[in-house]
C-alpha cells in the first residue's frame, strides 16, 4: 500500500474540511473530525478517514443533517433520550455522555437511548468514555442489513457492533468493541482494496457459497460471528437499537436509505452502570485480579490494549496516499 505520513492535527484538519465543504456546521465537522482523528490515532483504521467519502456523501445526498442540534432530555432519573436531529452521531453522543454518567452515578445504573441519528464510527469512544468517568459501560447500534443468520444465505442483520467497557485502577479501562459479524464490513472493504484474503466463513460468496475473497464477499453477505452464538447476540442488538430505543431494524432502516454510500438513519442504546453502588466499594479493585491472572498467561492480552499502546505514540500516521488525492479533493471543492 502507497501511503503518505499526516500528524493527527493534519488528519482532524483534512476531515474538518471535507465535512465543512459538505455543508457540516462547525459544531457538527468538529465532532465527526475528532472522531475520525481518535480512530486513527488508536489504529482504528477502517474508522478512520476511511469513512469520510462516506460521510461526506450523507451530506451532499441531504440525508444527513450537517447542522444537527442535539439536545439530550432527561426523561426519568436514570433515562436519558435524545433526538439526534438527523445528524451525525458524534456530536450528540458527546453531549449525552455526561448527563448519561450522572445519571448513571445518581441512580447505580441509567440507560441511553439515541434516535434519529447517523452511527458511522467505531463504538468504544462512548463505552470508554464512560469507563473513564468510573462506570462501567456497554454500547450497541444496528446498521443495514449485510449478514445472514446462521442458516440463512439472505442478509437481515446489520455488522451490529457491542462494546463493553469496564473502569480500572491505573490502567487505561479494559475495552472491547467487536461487530457481530465475523468481520467488519469496513475491514472486509479494506482487504478487497488491498488484496488480501480474509478468513473463511467471514461470508458467503453471490451464490451463497463459502469464500476467502472479500471481492466476491462484497457481492454476497457476511456471516455472524461465531455461528448461531453470534446470530443470536445480532439479533438481541437488532432489537436494543432497534425497537427498545424507539428506532427501527437494520431491514427498516435500509427500506428509507438512499444508498449514497454513507449510513441510515439508526439508533443506538448505551447502558451505564455504577460498579461500587451496584458490587460494593471494592468492586473495582477486586476486578484488577481477573486482569492480572489473564495477563499473566503467555500470548493473551486485553481487547483494547492494542489500541491503548498505539495511543501512546502522537507521531505522524501512515494513511493511503489515493485516500488523502481524494479526500484533498473533496476538501478543496469546498472553496
Ligand atoms: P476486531 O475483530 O478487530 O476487534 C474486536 C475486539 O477484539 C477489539 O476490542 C480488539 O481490541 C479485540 N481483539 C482483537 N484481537 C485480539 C486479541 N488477539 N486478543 C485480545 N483481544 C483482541 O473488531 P471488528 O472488526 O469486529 O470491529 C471493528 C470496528 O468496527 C469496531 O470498532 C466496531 O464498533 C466498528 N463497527 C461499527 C459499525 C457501525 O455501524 N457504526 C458496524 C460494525 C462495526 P483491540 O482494539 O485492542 O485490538
Amino acid at each position: 500500500m502507497n501511503s503518505v505520513e499526516l500528524s493527527l492535527d493534519e488528519i482532524y484538519q483534512l476531515a474538518f474540511d471535507c465535512l465543512k465543504r459538505a455543508g457540516a456546521d462547525d459544531a457538527n465537522a468538529d465532532a465527526v473530525a475528532d472522531t475520525v482523528k481518535r480512530a486513527e490515532r488508536d489504529g482504528s483504521v477502517s474508522h478512520g478517514l476511511f469513512r469520510i467519502p462516506g460521510y461526506v456523501a450523507t451530506l451532499n445526498s441531504g440525508k444527513v443533517n450537517g447542522n444537527a442540534d442535539p439536545q439530550p432530555e432527561q426523561v426519568t432519573p436514570a433515562m436519558v433520550r435524545c433526538h439526534g436531529q438527523n445528524g451525525h452521531a458524534p456530536l450528540a453522543l458527546a453531549r449525552c455522555i455526561e448527563m448519561l454518567a450522572q445519571s448513571a452515578k445518581t441512580c447505580g445504573i441509567a440507560a441511553l437511548s439515541l434516535t434519529h441519528s447517523h452511527h458511522f464510527a467505531a463504538l468504544w469512544p462512548e463505552t470508554e468514555a464512560l469507563a473513564e468517568r468510573g462506570l462501567v459501560g456497554f454500547a450497541c447500534v444496528s446498521y443495514t442489513p449485510m449478514v445472514a443468520p446462521t442458516g440463512g444465505t439472505e442478509a437481515l442483520f446489520g455488522t451490529n457492533p457491542i462494546s463493553f467497557a469496564w473502569p480500572r485502577q491505573d490502567h487505561p479501562p479494559f475495552v472491547f468493541d467487536m461487530a457481530t459479524a465475523a468481520m467488519a464490513m469496513g475491514e472486509v472493504q479494506l482487504a478487497a482494496r488491498d488484496g488480501h484474503q480474509v478468513p473463511l466463513g467471514t461470508g458467503l460468496g453471490p451464490e451463497g457459497e463459502l469464500t476467502t475473497d472479500p471481492k466476491e464477499i462484497l457481492k454476497g453477505v457476511l456471516l455472524p460471528f461465531g455461528g448461531h452464538k453470534g446470530s443470536a447476540i445480532s439479533l438481541m442488538v437488532e432489537l436494543m437499537a432497534g425497537p427498545m430505543v424507539g428506532e427501527g431494524f437494520s431491514f427498516e432502516a435500509a427500506e428509507s436509505n438512499n444508498d449514497d454510500g454513507g449510513p441510515p438513519q439508526g439508533g443506538e442504546f448505551i447502558l451505564a452502570i455504577d460498579p461500587k453502588i451496584m458490587g460494593g466499594e471494592n468492586c473495582v479493585e477486586h476486578a484488577e485480579k481477573m486482569f492480572s491472572k489473564l495477563q499473566g498467561i503467555d500470548g493473551v492480552r486485553l481487547p483494547g490494549e492494542r489500541r491503548h499502546k498505539l495511543r501512546q505514540d502522537t507521531g505522524p500516521r501512515k494513511v493511503n496516499s489515493e485516500l488523502i488525492s481524494k479526500l484533498r479533493a473533496l476538501a478543496q471543492n469546498s472553496q
